[in-house]
């Protein structure tokens, strides 16, 4: 499918309307005939013939066809209004649709302002489009063509002058049409940058502050600003070129009437009627001619705004569902990564990840910054696919699944807390909107979120601004914990999501998901011992491997890199470990001399 027909395809439910409002142009267009025969039979007939008597018939002719012709016109127009609103909605719809079935790698590539403003400014070309530019173009050839025939029946001599200027008009459109393709391209391109570095300053406005670089970004901005006027320019530049040219081509044909016709009738070979019927047809052909390249202008503009759309929302996602995919309503959450190496774009991110997990164990993972721990859980839920090996979930390759059915059965709590300009409530119910008050409480109990909720203003009401602005990052975080926890999944991943909790409240957290009755597998990703020691299997990953695996006490032993990093966050590791009273020292630990 190309472009235009992807664009067609939305139209074509409006096909009978248009159609019709097509019918109402064209009878519009026809009825222009009238005006300027009656003036050519008021001329001949009524003025030079003195037949006075039809005088009050072409009057009442003119007067009500020119009423028709306004009414028509009005119905048309709003046919045309309507059907571009109707085509919009269902082309933003559809967009949207696509966006969101997008994956990972779609977002990594897409700067988020670029993506909005295929919803706003392409949209926008779209709908002038049809709302306007296409019954425009219509219109306009149509009273040329009208205009013509009717000269020619008055005087074929006459109508072959003014066909004179029919090539240049289309080589001149053809030429502009060419012209200013690559100028709308460079416009669109560059609003979108512009939107894109305005979207990124206003939501990293604080940052800006923080490190008091308004003047730098407002420069940044003026180059943006700067790059969108020049690129209008640029496009006013090709385009005032041609609109002249229009603009003088129009105005010989008046010239050719008026010599042409004057000469004619001079030597008796036409009335003066004649003459001033044809100078009636005038504006229809002058008025095609003037609009030409307005309307060239409007018709590339909306060429480049469908191609960017469709290039956009085209892009088939990279993780593909088969037809047939497994669908589970509930899975015990035993996972299996075999074998498994991710690769992005050619840099080995994950090689040879073998693990295998029991249903309800709880994992944890540790292991130094940019090691690959979120990459591994982003493999699980599928937001990549494996470039190597296998994952599987209750023994099924997570190829085979249906995304919505796996998904729908991992709670997440990201590591990069995203929450919605929503209450409190909505934010957390955000997995099962329809569920209770008393289960949002309850998970916010144990996510110990419920207790600084109270306190908020309105509690559970309260409204938190966009991405949670107006809440501290462990308040964000406790959320989000909370959120995840309410889908009630078979399978919880928790990535750094106590890492801004302090120590006593992170216990808290522990003990109450350690408390939960239902059976859920859970992983722990933490940069801090205390967080996972009690894990029933801890990985520890270095440069995406994993290096070392089993219980607290057993990677200890091992005298590894977990040991190493339990002797940097606890100090005194030796006496520690040679008495193997981790739980006791941690108690001490919380005593405060905690370092993490
Ligand atoms: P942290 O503890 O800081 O959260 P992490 O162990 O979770 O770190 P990952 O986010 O898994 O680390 O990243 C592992 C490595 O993969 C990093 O070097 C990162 O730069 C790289 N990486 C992650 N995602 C992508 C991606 N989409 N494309 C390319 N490289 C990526
Ligand atoms: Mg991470």
């Amino acid at each position: 499918m190309t472009a235009m027909q992807w664009f067609f395809s939305f139209l074509k439910k409006y096909r009978a309307k248009l159609i019709f409002a097509t019918v109402l142009v064209t009878i519009t267009c026809m009825m222009a005939i009238v005006n300027p025969h009656i003036s050519g039979i008021i001329v001949d007939d009524i003025i030079e013939g003195g037949n006075r008597n039809v005088l009050p018939l072409m009057m009442v002719i003119m007067i009500a066809t020119n009423l028709i012709r306004a009414v028509l016109k009005y119905w048309f127009l709003v046919i045309f209004e309507q059907s571009s609103q109707g085509m919009l909605y269902t082309m933003r719809d559809f967009v949207y649709r696509k966006l969101l079935a997008q994956d990972f790698n779609f977002y990594n590539k897409n700067r988020t302002g670029d993506l909005m403003s295929r919803q706003t400014g392409d949209m926008e070309a779209i709908r002038h489009f049809v709302a306007y530019v296409i019954y425009g173009v219509y219109e306009n050839v149509l009273l040329f063509v009208i205009a013509l025939v009717m000269i020619f029946i008055v005087d074929w001599k006459m109508a072959l002058c003014m066909i004179a200027v029919l090539p240049l008009t289309a080589v001149t459109t053809a030429k502009q049409l060419k012209a200013v393709k690559p100028a709308f391209q460079n416009i669109r391109q560059h609003f979108s940058s512009l939107n894109t570095f305005v979207q990124e300053n206003v939501s990293g406005n604080r940052v800006v502050k923080a490190f008091a670089k308004e003047a730098y970004e407002t420069e940044k901005f003026n180059k943006e600003n700067d790059g969108y006027r020049e690129a209008e320019l640029g496009a006013a530049n090709i385009w005032r070129k041609y609109v002249p040219i229009f603009e003088f081509l129009a105005n010989v044909l008046s010239i050719i009437l008026y010599l042409v016709g004057g000469i004619m009738v001079v030597k008796g070979y036409m009335s003066m009627g004649k003459l001033v019927t044809v100078s009636g047809y005038l504006w229809m052909l002058n008025m095609p001619l003037r609009q030409a390249g307005w309307l060239a202008n409007d018709y590339q503009r909306f060429v480049t705004s469908v191609e960017r759309i469709y290039n956009t929302v085209m892009v088939e996602p990279a993780i593909q569902v088969p037809d047939h995919a497994v669908s589970k309503k509930r899975f015990r959450g035993e996972i299996e990564f075999s074998h498994v190496s991710y690769h992005a774009d050619d840099e080995v991110i994950l090689k040879d990840i073998n693990f295998q997990i029991k249903p309800g164990q709880t994992v944890g993972i540790i292991g130094a910054t940019g090691s690959g721990k979120s990459t591994l859980m982003n493999l699980l839920c599928r937001f990549y696919d494996v470039t190597e090996g296998e994952v599987k979930i209750d023994g099924i390759n997570l190829k085979d699944l249906d995304l919505y059915s796996l998904r729908d059965n991992i709670g997440m709590a990201m590591q990069d807390v995203f929450l919605f300009s929503d209450t409190i409530e909505g934010n957390i119910a955000y997995g099962r909107p329809n569920c209770s008050f008393d289960e949002v409480e309850a998970v916010a109990k144990i996510a110990n979120a419920h207790n600084f909720i109270l306190q908020m203003p309105e509690g559970y009401d309260t409204i938190v601004g966009e991405r949670g602005v107006g809440l501290s990052g462990g308040q964000k975080q406790r959320i989000s914990l909370a959120r995840a926890l309410l889908k009630s999944p078979s399978v919880i991943i928790l990535d750094d999501t106590t890492s801004a909790v302090d120590m006593e409240t992170e216990t808290q957290i522990q003990n109450e998901l350690g408390s939960l009755h239902e059976k859920h597998t859970v992983f722990l990703i933490a940069h801090r011992i205390s967080s996972i020691k009690d894990a029933d299997q801890i990985l520890v990953v270095d440069d995406g491997r994993i290096i070392e695996s089993g219980t607290h006490d057993e990677l200890l032993e091992k005298r590894g890199y977990y040991y190493t990093v339990f002797h940097h966050q606890y100090g005194d590791f030796d006496a520690i470990v040679q008495n193997k009273s981790f739980h006791r020292h941690s108690e001490w630990l919380k005593g405060g001399s905690m370092v993490g």
